[in-house]
């Protein structure tokens, strides 16, 4: 997918330039004024804003901040354009939120790349903020609102260098406000940064006995590295050596001599992103758990059983192989709630789950139907063995009473079950469940704490 750039200069001729450069990589979209740029972002879907500071009316480290202030907007990367090049304003606009920072006349190599590292980035932010969706319509969270709050301070920051005068210095300013940790034999580094939960790695890219880049591409490969940033701290003009940085991965860079401000502000930046992505992770783990698990059980729930069920008996009757399903419910536990309170009643759900999941195997599937009903699937399972592992449930639960106000009292609990077994082909989801829920009826008719298989 082409990235969509926008170009924002209040100088059409700067704004041509950009555009012409640009095209051939990138979707440019473009804007005259701080204002414009804003209303694009809002309503198009940019991937990166290329932004002049210097422009009448609001200048680009206003416009950075709205955008970096906004939810619809803030994961959008900005890259600062202008003619000055002095750290205090490349630090204002970073400070304003910026991702980055080019001066003009802008080299193209350099802008390539930049815009291609940081384009590449917001996809795998979008993925993720689309999966999201969900837990937010539910909102339980929201990342975006906690990554706005966030100040980038506080992270956890690896220094690889092999120089001592060079990591003591960049470790010394850095301590002001991150934690930091300083690993200075390269051949170390990958295991280091692999083995503790680090928000930065810091590397030196003019490592003395090492090929500096090496490293960032294995730290890129590695699973328990892949999504941690990297800051490349490289040598005056080795702008090539640069680029290919940002093409293997490397999120951001400074140039020594290393102004103090920047660092500080380049590093804010990338733990502030790397948490609002690992937000957006556990965010999607908890939007997926919540969609297909029951809070109260831990166990699958209906939804998720009903879909799933399906393939399982397309599965089995594919390879010819046997499928069981049984269905539980608790006996009179509308009495267990009358006589003993509703948490009672939660207690026994819970205890009741738990005694399942340690009756069962891996590949079994277990699921609370709803209310005091449970279904356990049970692939590559006949009615024979299926018949046996209820009975042993039954027993289980019959035998030993329930725990209910954290242990204060004891009562006893029984259940029935009905089992149904894979027929033929016509045999789907639907009938299956509706057979072993006809047997489970049967064992309640018959005085309940049972088990009954389908009479076939
Ligand atoms: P039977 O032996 O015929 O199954 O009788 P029963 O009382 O178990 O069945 P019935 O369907 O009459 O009542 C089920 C009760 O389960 C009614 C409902 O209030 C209760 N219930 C459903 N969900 C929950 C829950 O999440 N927590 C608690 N505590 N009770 C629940
Ligand atoms: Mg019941
Ligand atoms: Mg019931």
């Amino acid at each position: 997918m082409t990235a969509r750039v926008l170009v924002v200069d209040d100088v059409p001729a700067n704004v041509k330039l950009l555009e012409a450069r640009l095209s051939e990589y990138f979707d440019v979209v473009t804007a005259g004024s701080g204002l414009q740029a804003l209303s694009i972002c809002e309503r198009a879907d940019c991937d990166l804003v290329l932004l002049d500071v210097m422009m009448p009316d609001m200048d680009g480290f206003e416009v950075c901040r709205r955008l970096k202030s906004n939810i619809a907007t803030h994961h959008i990367p900005v890259v600062m354009v202008t003619a000055l090049d002095q750290p205090t304003d490349r630090v204002r606009g970073l400070e304003a939120g910026a991702d980055d920072f080019i001066t003009k006349p802008i080299p193209e190599l350099a802008l390539i790349a930049r815009v291609k590292s940081l384009a590449r980035l917001k996809m795998v932010t979008d993925e993720l903020r689309m999966r999201v969706l969900t837990s937010r319509e539910i909102g339980i969270q929201s990342p975006e609102r906690e990554a706005i709050a966030d100040s980038g301070r506080g992270g956890k920051v690896l220094i690889v260098d092999d120089r001592a005068a060079s990591y003591e210095r960049l470790a010394a300013v850095l301590r002001q406000e991150q934690e930091v940790a300083v690993e200075p034999d390269p051949n170390q580094a990958l295991f280091h940064a692999a083995d503790a939960n680090y928000d930065l790695v810091i590397v030196s890219l003019g490592l003395e006995n090492f090929d500096a880049l090496r490293l960032c591409s294995q730290l890129r490969s590695l699973e328990r590295t892949r999504s941690l940033p990297i800051l490349g701290v490289a040598e005056p003009d080795a702008t090539a050596r640069m680029v290919r940085g940002l093409e293997i991965g490397v999120n951001d860079y400074l140039m020594r001599p290393v102004d103090k401000n920047e660092l500080l502000a380049r590093a804010r930046t990338q733990v502030r992103r790397r948490r609002y992505t690992e937000r957006l992770r556990d965010s999607v783990q908890m939007s997926i758990e919540m969609a297909i698990t029951d809070a109260l059980t831990g166990l699958f729930n209906r939804r998720y059983m009903e879909s799933h069920l399906g393939t399982l008996i397309e599965q089995a009757a594919a390879r010819g192989k046997a499928l069981s399903v049984l269905v539980l419910d608790i006996d009179y536990f509308k009495a267990i709630n009358d006589s003993h309170g509703h948490d009672a009643g939660d207690d026994v759900l819970r205890e009741f789950a738990l005694r399942i999941k340690r009756s069962i195997r891996g590949i079994d599937l277990a699921c609370r139907y709803g209310g005091e009903e449970f279904v356990i699937v049970m692939p590559e399972t006949d009615m024979a063995v299926a018949a046996m592992v209820a009975e042993r449930l039954r027993r289980r639960i019959a035998a030993e009473p329930f725990a209910i106000a954290q242990g204060a009292r004891q009562i006893p609990v029984t259940i029935s079950i009905g089992i149904a077994g894979l027929r033929g082909k016509e045999d789907t989801a639907a009938t299956l469940l509706k057979r072993a829920d006809q047997a489970l009826y049967r064992a309640k008719r018959d005085g309940r704490n049972r088990v009954v298989p389908d009479a076939a």
